[in-house]
């Protein structure tokens, strides 16, 4: 039980995508509130740039 728990868990980390922004800063994603509706953007947690996805960074 343990053991499957496990390598799920290393699957779901090797699949996690990091995406880094043109000043070097690592892309974090974060959920935002606007307009009563939830809106995920990406956002560089060095120079604070934000766009829509991860991939338009580059
Ligand atoms: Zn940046």
């Amino acid at each position: 039980m343990a053991q499957s728990a496990q390598s799920k868990n290393s699957r779901t980390a090797s699949t996690t995508q990091r995406f880094y922004c043109s000043c070097g800063g690592e892309i974090k994603m974060k959920t935002m509130f606007e307009n009563d509706k939830v809106r995920n953007v990406a956002e560089c947690e060095k120079c604070k740039r934000t766009e829509r996805r991860p991939s338009d960074f580059a």
